[in-house]
């Protein structure tokens, strides 16, 4: 048995350093851990400099096509939505918008845009707003950075700041799955972005969360996204619910704005709700532990430890989200939007060349296996 405050934060970050393998959050040494174990009472925090106040839990709406699920997400008081234009072919954001319509002003909408030429863009944020059934955006992100250039292409910035000026988005930011430390380290120098949505979850590496806690002094809203690390549901587990454990984990990160957990189920969205203002317990530490050992040479948890270790420049990391999304979401619409995105498997063929290959897993996959994988994926989506 546990006494006191001390006693508990103590185990909480030992257990927390030891079981899931990374350095102690912390989050867990702060004094208001005490105060924030009062039950699930909806809990906003600042979203860098933009200051708007987000829920901890917020929603990714990338998987969802019931809109009853953000109805209920409204009604638990969940207030910022992520969708995209390129989710479901554009209905995703279509659904937001009429799930939302005359909520507009209670509800912020993060949407995305990929780079192109300025006119495809200009165009890709009207199709948004048409589809959101709105004429603004809260917040705009560039869709899925890689490399510390496009973090600080002045052309991107440009096109940016006269979609802030047009009132088409009052803040902007960008995406990233991969290289993420690198990424914010850079965005932090540049001080150009107002959100960041990085992958962020139990697995991540020390460099990961200094670059977050770097990041959020340079005063840019960190959105965690993939915070389950593979979306696989709990029949597939033998039962074990690591889901909620996750989600506090990355709460306990007072850098985290806000997690934004892909939901598709009213039953899923009142289980993440339920999250803001609880603490990690020794059952949750005893969950997670459990889901790394399933997860460990199963699939890509988005680390980001391999960053870059490919000699030939393929994107191996974003190529192993089809691999997620294929044994983790089982979704094929995921598979195909991942592959559509930049053209990612262009030079995937490269890979069959590789008697073995380069790219080391800090979490004991087989990379050169999860590879083969992704052209059989691939193959069969017809891509
Ligand atoms: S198999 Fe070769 S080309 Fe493919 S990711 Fe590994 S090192 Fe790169
Ligand atoms: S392949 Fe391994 S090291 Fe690389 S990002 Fe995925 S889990 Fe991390």
């Amino acid at each position: 048995m546990l006494s006191g405050k001390m006693d508990r934060r103590k185990f909480i970050k030992n257990l927390s350093a030891t079981v899931v393998g990374v350095a102690a959050t912390p989050l867990l040494e702060t004094a208001s851990l005490g105060k924030s174990e009062q039950g699930a009472k909806v809990e906003h925090r600042t979203l860098g400099k933009t200051g708007l106040k987000v829920t901890s839990v917020s929603m990714g709406v990338m998987n969802c096509s019931d809109p009853a699920v953000l109805h209920r997400a409204f009604d638990l008081g969940i207030n910022f939505y992520d969708t995209a234009d390129c989710y479901m072919g554009g209905r995703n954001e279509e659904m937001v918008g009429k799930a939302f319509e005359g909520k507009r002003q209670q509800v912020l909408i993060q949407t995305k845009v990929h780079d192109s030429d300025e006119k495809k863009m200009r165009a890709s944020v009207e199709r948004s707003l048409r589809r959101l059934r709105t004429d603004y955006i809260d917040v705009l992100i560039w869709h899925n950075f890689n490399s510390t250039k496009e973090v600080s292409d002045p052309r991107l910035f440009e096109f940016m700041t006269k979609m802030k000026k047009e009132g088409k988005a009052r803040f902007t930011g960008f995406s990233s799955h991969s290289n993420m430390a690198s990424l914010l380290k850079e965005a932090s120098k540049s001080n150009q972005h107002d959100v960041a949505l990085v992958s962020y979850n139990f697995t991540h590496s020390k460099s990961l969360k200094e670059a977050v806690a770097l990041a959020a002094k340079s005063e840019i809203g960190i959105v965690a996204m993939k915070t389950q690390s593979g979306g696989y549901k709990k029949e597939k587990m033998g039962g074990l619910n690591p889901h909620q454990a996750a989600l506090k984990y990355v709460l306990m990160d007072q850098n985290v704005s806000c997690a934004v957990p892909g939901v598709t189920t009213v039953e899923e969205i009142e289980e993440c709700a339920a999250v803001m203002r609880t603490l990690l317990t020794e059952k949750n530490i005893d969950e997670l532990k459990r889901y790394h050992g399933f997860l460990r040479g199963r699939v890509c948890t988005f680390c980001g430890g391999c960053s870059g270790e490919c000699p030939y420049g393929v994107s191996h990391q974003n190529l192993l989200r089809v691999v997620a999304y294929h044994e983790g979401y089982e979704e094929g619409r995921l598979i195909r939007e991942a592959l559509e995105e930049k053209d990612l498997a262009k030079n995937i063929h490269l890979c069959s060349d590789c008697s073995s290959c380069s790219v080391v897993c800090r979490r004991g996959l087989d990379v050169k296996a999860q590879m083969r994988l992704v052209q059989t994926i691939i193959a069969h989506s017809r891509v």
